[in-house]
């Protein structure tokens, strides 16, 4: 008779007591713009494809993390929308038992023409990285040109009716400033919800400097001078990197996630599997856990439940940020996934 495993053993739960119940799915490395903040502009060497995850493998991977509690998913990339078919893992892993919120980060460029799919297959919720409205600002971050065709996502996932529509915008220090009032309106215009995401040491090309960083407070006041107060919203998720706002003219909400200025690793529930099967316990850990060759080698559940337990016990307590200690990790944004 199988032994009776407690609710503990049942969960992802780490020397901090930290419960790790969302798990951040890269389907790939690529993408179709070169953001300076995530990859470098030329000469990129991007996994084969027989060196990513499978559908089937991905879903055999989150139906094993969701025995052990994994019940949120995000997919990121690179460009998630590049992979194809991405509506029909949607739909398998919408299917799996335990499986109560999935979720997808995107730069919107190619969103207006899959947002309807993405809905129907089981999508929840999507985040759209939205840094600014001006073209030349836009090219300047992300070295393509493409603004339109992300507004065009933006308002053909409001037309799909997602759960949830989110607004992702990177704050960097004498880049977006003149960015942070006009976003905030074109979200307050457009009942968006607008989150202002502090530049963090996971660059390509590793020019990030701390005084890069435009800071969640910053950009606080600057709001409150130009627009009218802010008052804090109660977090109903306590993992939640995000800080929230409501606009106290009524017009909307605004949200920070400073994960240099004010880290929120005490809470981290985060896992994360790279495009290539490689399991994260942190965003800015250099370790990896490899799943892909228990995947693929025949290897049993319980041993892939094993090593998501070894990665979880190993996590360190934060990113270290700041630290004299901290080392940037040897791997960027688009290849950790964000
Ligand atoms: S930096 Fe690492 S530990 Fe901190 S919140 Fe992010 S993933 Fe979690």
């Amino acid at each position: 008779m199988s032994r009776i495993h407690t609710t503990e053993e049942k969960q992802l739960i780490d020397s901090l007591g930290r419960v790790h119940n969302n798990l951040r799915i890269s389907v790939t490395d690529r993408c179709n713009i070169r953001c300076f903040y995530c990859m470098p502009a030329e000469n990129i060497e991007f996994q084969p494809r027989e060196e990513l995850l499978t559908y089937e493998e991905i879903e055999r991977f989150v139906t094993v993390a969701a025995t052990l509690g994994v019940s949120k998913l995000r997919l990121t990339g690179g460009e998630p929308l590049l992979r194809k078919d991405l509506s029909k893992l949607i739909k398998r892993l919408a299917a799996i038992p335990g499986i109560r919120d999935l979720a997808l980060t995107t730069n919107g460029l190619l969103l207006a023409e899959q947002a309807a799919a993405l809905k129907s297959a089981g999508l929840d919720r999507v985040n759209i990285s939205l840094d600014t409205l001006n073209e030349q600002t836009f090219e300047k971050i992300s070295r393509r040109p493409g603004l339109e065709r992300v507004l065009e996502g933006i308002f053909a996932a409001q037309q799909a009716d997602f759960k949830k529509i989110r607004l992702n915008a990177i704050a960097i220090r004498n880049l977006t400033e003149a960015e942070v009032i006009p976003l905030a309106q074109f979200a307050r215009i457009h009942a968006l919800e607008l989150r202002f995401i502090e530049f963090m040491p996971l660059d390509a090309e590793g020019h990030w400097e701390p005084e890069d960083i435009l800071t969640g407070a910053t950009i606080r006041s600057l709001l409150e001078n130009e627009l009218c107060p802010l008052e804090p919203i109660e977090r109903d998720d306590p993992s939640q990197p995000a800080t929230d706002y409501r606009f106290t003219d009524g017009l909307g909400t605004i949200g920070f996630i400073n994960p240099v200025s004010e880290p929120f690793c005490g809470d981290c529930n985060r896992l994360r599997l790279t495009a290539e099967g490689q399991i994260r316990n942190c965003l800015f850990s250099d370790t990896e856990w490899d799943a892909k060759s228990i995947l693929r080698n025949t290897r049993s559940d319980h041993e892939l439940a094993q090593l998501l337990r070894e990665c979880v016990a190993a996590k360190l307590p934060a990113h270290g940020i700041g630290q004299p200690d901290f080392k940037k990790p040897t791997l960027a944004m688009y290849q950790i996934g964000g």
